[in-house]
Parts: C-alpha cells; sequence; structure tokens
C-alpha cells in the first residue's frame, strides 16, 4: 500500500512537472485574504530558548556583548577577491577571537559556488568555537531572488515581476527553494523580501519591490517571508528573513537613492508600514533599516519609529540591523552627529540592535567606551544582545553552525527552473496587442533586434552573481536569452538576430564614479536592412542592471539612443512587437502608438527569454498585470490609488491624469467577461461584514488566467479619499466559455484609513466596490 501511495505522489509530481513544463498550470489562487490570513501567522515557538539566553548574557563581558551586535563584510576575514578568495586566518582571529564579531555578510565581489562557501563559513564558525562561550556567528546574505550569490541556484523573476503575477503561492514556492538553495550554502540568513512599496517610478530599486500598492506588496511579502522561514526556521530548509528597508525609503522626494522623504506619520501608517506589520505578525526575525531620512530624521536614529513603533508597537522581538555603514553615514553624510562615536550613541538609544559597520573596529570600540562610560546604559546593550541570541538560538545555530553536506540535496533540483520558468511566465505582462498581432505565427521570418534582445543582465537585473548584476561571464551559458530562445522556437530559416544598439557601462561622474549604464550605436542600419526583409520585428528594449546609487537617472524616459533606433525600425513599416526588459517603467510615449504589441517582461529572471518566447509565439497565454501605474510623461507620475478627482481621461489636456497603463492592466490572448457583481447586503454596520461576489467568464478560445482585482472606493471621508484601494485579488484558471465565481469578504480594517491622529479611522457612508467593469455601491452606518 506504501509503496503504491509513493507511486501515485511520484507520479502526481511528474504531471504538475510536465503541466509547468507545457505550458498553463491549472491552479486556482481563489482569495488573496486566505492565503493572508494563513501565511501571517506566526508559527509556534519549537523551543524556549528564554533560560539559555539568559545564562549566557550573564556571563558575557561589555566587549562579547558589543561583538555580537558588530556585522563585518567578508572581506575583512579573507584575503583575495572572487572566486580566489580565501579565509585569513590572522584576519579571522582578530575579527572573531579578539573582537567577538557576531556576525559576517555578503561576498567578495561575486557568487561562490557551495564548497567554498562551506569552506568559508567552516572556517568562520570553527573559529567561533575557540571564543570563551562559543557563540556562533550568524552569516547574512542578499538572496533577493533567489540564492544570488551562490553560483548555480535557481533565479527568479525580481520582486516586481513576482508582484506582476498576482500569485503569493508562487511567492512562496520561490522563496522556499531560495531558501533551501541559501541554506544549503551554510548561509542561515537573508536580507530580503524588500518590503518598501515602490510609489516613485524613478527610484533606482523600485524593481526590488512588490509595486505601488501596499496590500499586494503585503500579501506578496508575507509569502516572501513565509516561505523563507517556514514553520521551523531550524530544519535546514529555512532561513531567517530580514526584512528592508523600515521604512519610507522608497519614496525620495528627488526620486534619488538614499535621499530625503517628507511622509506624514498617518500617510507612512497608510502606505509604507503595512507590509512591514503584517511580515512582523508573520514572525520575520530581522529588520533592515532606511538608509536615508524621513521628515529630516534619519532612518538609524529613529527611535519613534524603530522603537516605539517596531518594537513597542508591532512586537517585534527580533533584532535591527543596520544597512551598510549607516552608522559612519550619520556623520558624513546626515550630519546629525559630529562624531562617530555620538552617532553610535544615537544610533543605539533608537533601538539599533547590530551594526553593518562593516569595514573596520571603530564601532566596537565607540560602543565599548559609550558603554563603559555609562553613556549607553547595559540594559539597552542587553535588549540586543538578547534580540540576536534568540535569532541565532531559533535558526538552530548553536546546535549546528557547521557546513552540512546533506543539505547540497536540496540545491539545484530538477524541478526548481520549471517553477522559475512558470512564474517568468506569469511575471509577463502584455500590454498592447494591436489586431491580434500577437502570438505570432513560428513560420514567418522574424528579426530580434535591440540592447536587451541578447542579454541575461537586463534580464535579471542587479543582486545577480555581483551587486550590479552586471559580469556578462558569470552568467549560465545555457540560459537562452531572448534572441536565443526564439531561435530554438522558430528554427534558423526564419529567424535572424542584429544587435543595433547595446547597453554598456561607463563610470559615472555623478554617482561616487560607480559605474552606471550608456547606450550606444553597433549596427541600426544594418537592423533597419534586416527588418525590412522580415514579417516582423520583435525590437527588445529597456535597461541594463542596477540598483542603488548607481541606478539613479534624471529622466524616466527610453535613452534618446533606444527611442531613435525604434523610429528607424517602425519607419520600415513592418509590424513591431516591443518588449521591455527593465526594472522600471521608462518612458515609451514617442513610440507606443505606432507599434503592433508591447510586451512588459519587467525582470523575469534567468528562464525569462524562454519566457518571453513562449509568450511571443503563444506556447503561453499571457496572464500578468501591472503592480506599477506606468506613467506617459516624465513630468507627470501619480499612483492609482490618486484623489477620485484625478480621474483617468483620453486626453491629457481636459483631463488631470493621463497615464500610458493602468495599475492593474495586462492582456491575455483570450478575453475574460465579468458579470453578476453581487452584495450581500446594501447596507453594513461599520462593524459588519460584506460578501461581495463576480463571476469571470472567458469568452474567448483560450485557455487562461484571469486576475480579478476588488478595488474599493470611499465616497466621502474627513480626509481626501482615495479614487480607489486594492482591498483582495484571486487568480483564476478558466478553460474557454468556462465561469467561476470570485468571493470576498470585507470588514472593518477595510473601511478603515489612517486619519491625522495615527488611528485607523471608520465613518459611515457611500462605498463603491469595483470588480473588473462592474461596481455598486453599499453604505456603512454607525
Ligand atoms: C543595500 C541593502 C543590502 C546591503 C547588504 C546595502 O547597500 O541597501 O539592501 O542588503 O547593502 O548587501
Amino acid at each position: 500500500m506504501k509503496s503504491f501511495v509513493t507511486f501515485s505522489l511520484l507520479i502526481l509530481q511528474i504531471l504538475s512537472l510536465l503541466q509547468v513544463a507545457v505550458g498553463q498550470s491549472v491552479e486556482d489562487f481563489p482569495d488573496s485574504d486566505v492565503f493572508f490570513q494563513k501565511a501571517v501567522r506566526r508559527p509556534a515557538p519549537k523551543r524556549d530558548n528564554a533560560a539559555r539566553i539568559e545564562e549566557l548574557i550573564k556571563q558575557m563581558t561589555v566587549e562579547e556583548k558589543v561583538g555580537q551586535m558588530t556585522q563585518l563584510t567578508i572581506d575583512m576575514v579573507t584575503s583575495g577577491k572572487h572566486q580566489e578568495i580565501r579565509l585569513d586566518q590572522a584576519k579571522l582571529e582578530k575579527a572573531v577571537n579578539q573582537y567577538g564579531v557576531g556576525s559576517v555578510l555578503n561576498v567578495s565581489n561575486q557568487a561562490l559556488p557551495i564548497e567554498p562557501w562551506h569552506e568559508i563559513i567552516g572556517g568562520i564558525q570553527t573559529a567561533a568555537q575557540k571564543t570563551r562561550l562559543k557563540i556562533p556567528v550568524i552569516y547574512g546574505i542578499d538572496s533577493v531572488h533567489g540564492a544570488n550569490y551562490v553560483q548555480g541556484a535557481t533565479l527568479f523573476p525580481q520582486e516586481i515581476g513576482m508582484a506582476a503575477t498576482w500569485n503569493p503561492e508562487l511567492m512562496k514556492r520561490a522563496a522556499e527553494i531560495t531558501a533551501m538553495e541559501t541554506r544549503a550554502a551554510a548561509i542561515p540568513w537573508s536580507f530580503s523580501p524588500v518590503l518598501d512599496v515602490g510609489r516613485n517610478p524613478q527610484w533606482a530599486r523600485l524593481w526590488e519591490t512588490f509595486g505601488e500598492d501596499p496590500y499586494l506588496a503585503k500579501v506578496m511579502g508575507t509569502a516572501f517571508v513565509r516561505g523563507l522561514e517556514g514553520d521551523d526556521v531550524s530544519n535546514g530548509k529555512q532561513v531567517a528573513a530580514s526584512l528592508k528597508h523600515y521604512v519610507g525609503y522608497s519614496f525620495p522626494l528627488n526620486g534619488r537613492d538614499r535621499t530625503p522623504a517628507w511622509i506624514p506619520e498617518n500617510y507612512l501608517r497608510e502606505y509604507f508600514l503595512p507590509p512591514f506589520a503584517a511580515a512582523v505578525q508573520a514572525g520575520a526575525r530581522t529588520v533592515m533599516v532606511n538608509s536615508a531620512e524621513i521628515n529630516g530624521v534619519p532612518g538609524h536614529i529613529n527611535k519613534h519609529l524603530l522603537t516605539d513603533v517596531l518594537k513597542n508597537e508591532l512586537k517585534f522581538d527580533g533584532f535591527i540591523v543596520t544597512d551598510w555603514e549607516d552608522i559612519r553615514k550619520l556623520v558624513t553624510q546626515w550630519r546629525v552627529a559630529s562624531d562617530e562615536k555620538e552617532a553610535t550613541r544615537l544610533a543605539i538609544m533608537a533601538g539599533i540592535d547590530m551594526s553593518m559597520v562593516p569595514l573596520g573596529y571603530s564601532f566596537s570600540d565607540n560602543l565599548i567606551a559609550l558603554v563603559k562610560e555609562k553613556k549607553v546604559p547595559l540594559e539597552r546593550i542587553d535588549d540586543a544582545v538578547r534580540r540576536i541570541l534568540r535569532v541565532k538560538f531559533e535558526l538552530g545555530l548553536f546546535e549546528n553552525a557547521m557546513p552540512d553536506k546533506s543539505l547540497s540535496a536540496n540545491f539545484g533540483r530538477a524541478e526548481y527552473p520549471l517553477i522559475a520558468l512558470e512564474a517568468a511566465r506569469e511575471s509577463i505582462v502584455l500590454l498592447k496587442n494591436e489586431n491580434n498581432i500577437l502570438p505570432l505565427a513560428k513560420n514567418k521570418k522574424v528579426l530580434v533586434t535591440g540592447p536587451t534582445a541578447d542579454s541575461l543582465i537586463s534580464l535579471n537585473n542587479g543582486w545577480t552573481y555581483v551587486w550590479q548584476g552586471s559580469e556578462t561571464a558569470l552568467y549560465p551559458k545555457e540560459k537562452p536569452t531572448i534572441q536565443r530562445a526564439v531561435a530554438e522556437k522558430i528554427g534558423s530559416a526564419n529567424f535572424n538576430f542584429v544587435q543595433g544598439t547595446r547597453i554598456i557601462r561607463k563610470p559615472n561622474t555623478t554617482s561616487n564614479n560607480n559605474p552606471t549604464n550608456i547606450d550606444e550605436e553597433v549596427d541600426i542600419a544594418k537592423a533597419v536592412e534586416e527588418a525590412k526583409k522580415s514579417d516582423t520585428v520583435v525590437l527588445c528594449l529597456g535597461e541594463g542592471s542596477y540598483t542603488e546609487h548607481p541606478g539613479d537617472i534624471s529622466d524616466l524616459t527610453l535613452p534618446e539612443t533606444q527611442l531613435k533606433f525604434a523610429e528607424a525600425i517602425i519607419a520600415t513599416g513592418k509590424p513591431v512587437v516591443l518588449v521591455l526588459a527593465e526594472g522600471r517603467p521608462r518612458i515609451i510615449s514617442r513610440i507606443a502608438d505606432r507599434l503592433a504589441g508591447i510586451v512588459l517582461a519587467l525582470n523575469p529572471g534567468n528562464e525569462g527569454g524562454r519566457a518571453v518566447a513562449d509568450v511571443i509565439f503563444g506556447d503561453y497565454n499571457p496572464n500578468g498585470k501591472l503592480p506599477v501605474t506606468y506613467p506617459r510623461f516624465p513630468g507627470y507620475l501619480a499612483t492609482y490609488d490618486r484623489r477620485a478627482f484625478e480621474t483617468d481621461g483620453k486626453d491629457y489636456k481636459t483631463s488631470p491624469f493621463y497615464p500610458q497603463f493602468e495599475f492593474g492592466f495586462g492582456l491575455s490572448y483570450t478575453t475574460f467577461a465579468y458579470s453578476d457583481l453581487r452584495l450581500s447586503s446594501k447596507s453594513i454596520p461599520a462593524d459588519g461584514e460584506i460578501t461581495v461576489s463576480a463571476t469571470i467568464t472567458n469568452t474567448g478560445n483560450r485557455a487562461g488566467k484571469e486576475t480579478a482585482i476588488l478595488y474599493l472606493r470611499d465616497e466621502i471621508a474627513s480626509i481626501t479619499p482615495n479614487g480607489k484601494r486594492v482591498k483582495r485579488f484571486a487568480k483564476i484558471y478558466l478553460e474557454p466559455k468556462q465561469s467561476k465565481t470570485v468571493t470576498f469578504k470585507l470588514s472593518r480594517e477595510d473601511f478603515s484609513f489612517i486619519s491625522p491622529d495615527n488611528k485607523p479611522t471608520v465613518e459611515a457612508g457611500d462605498f463603491t466596490v469595483i470588480i473588473g467593469n462592474l461596481n455598486d455601491k453599499f453604505t456603512l452606518v454607525q
């Protein structure tokens, strides 16, 4: 019997893998709230470590305690760079044995295979075993879209792409694989997810976010945390998450990274806090701090946000880590302290538990002195150490911090790339399909051209093998770029590729000489000639890779070189399908109306080439939807939840806002009709609940997936209400002519907003429910 069950399970597993391999997976994702309520439940602790922690704290010297609060970068314990990196015993001795450093992070410039990781981490933990109290070191790394700093790991779409899937089940699965592949390398802690809500499309880290909507970010972020941490973070398959960058980092007034934001607290709580609050509730073990400032207060000294809100109000019991060198920057950049010692005091008293120093010992020296001078009370230090030790115990590091070779069985399994492919396919958003130009026939002549056509870099973006994702040589040779995937799909007879223009990296004088992307012509004339001989042109534009300061731009418009190239191709009169591999919505209004099709690939990862080819040639029916508003003008940016009077119009001269594509927009090769919007009641008490349902029918002749998004509009409120807000969503699979009904329940929290006294407030009055093209009203009575 048992073997029959095992055999049947195996068959089921193979069938589901095949399903992923050949096309649409048929699972429904019926209600974002049902998923969320389950994912947000914090697993019961496996054991109570409190007594052991207190016992340790009693024995620790001030120096040992400060050591635990210190995090250094890997170069502080190694010599050499890249793959040549080796542990340096003298450096290790100083860091771990002399200073008792409790945490190490990062890579020395580039990703390592599992074995060197084991050697390095094994060496660090061996050193920790030689310390008086044998407290293990916690290693942390940016596993942002897969274990992107472990060579050979599976890479998923970046968060912006995962958001476009509107599929938190898939997000959770991707995070589970990320956790397994990270932990297999003996790394128990990831600096992810990014829970900053991406509400400024200029910002160089927009693609690291789940887009502009707090609810979507909250559901996806909680899925990410549950996937990373699982039900037992010590079990060798999970890692501790780090929610970053708490909070308000993503809304720089001037669009540049690490620059000031002005966010009143009620808006902070309305738009930026909810994903963090939910992920803390879900049990996330660590939080990383906003490197910038809001309302004139740098994130790292914001006691109100770090201690009053995060630790006391939200009851966060893990530890808070700074971002890179951020205590020092309180002096050098923010100028809120005249020296590093004062900066250290301000940060620790604000609630920082661990400093990502990461390049020296000044933090440790300063903090030891501050404690001895009684300028930082020992209770604050003990609180920080208690939090850090708690996470180390929970991760099982006291039982075994040494690399475990058996965990390699969880690395690089055959099904992982199929799941990454499924995620990449679901992340692609079809934005325009004039006269059903797509899908393209496989037996017509196609020219593939453009700077992102032959680039795994553009498909992946930053945090890929290296910080900036910019090293072509490190990308796996077997993963096809878009042009290669198209060639593999349709065969050489009908396929042609010409580069056209390319994106190269040059030093950027405005950004500490960090390299940045420059567009240059390669062979536009040749591309134009070949376009004339083709039936269709697949024009691949977009961005190179970047993150943080090197990704700062002064104009959201697609670079002139690319636009001119596009215009030359369009002038051939051949139908042009634009594919955009980009991390933020680069403005295309100059060419958009003259394109036959637009496919937004965002940053789909290493399976992105295949996913794009599958969509273009109809082997996959696209179902992604925009997680951001796609602007039409660089000087006219707004989010979908703008005020009601800023309605969408047909003409920007007469209407306040006119985006290129609306948030939530995305086409399919089939069509869906919404009908039968039903509300359980037309009038409900403020504490009551309302059930909303609608039926969706596939009215075309292809199977497909549709995300139904429920928006709510508060018609009249004491502070100007939003035009609409996302409250729920569901993603369903429909065969041709099939119908399904989605049902959602809304209650008090959904009707509330944060009023100027920073409290959730519910006011009586009319609300409009919007799903698809349907809407209806109900009244809330007090
Ligand atoms: C980034 C963080 C990252 C850290 C460690 C910082 O520069 O802002 O997102 O986790 O570096 O690599």
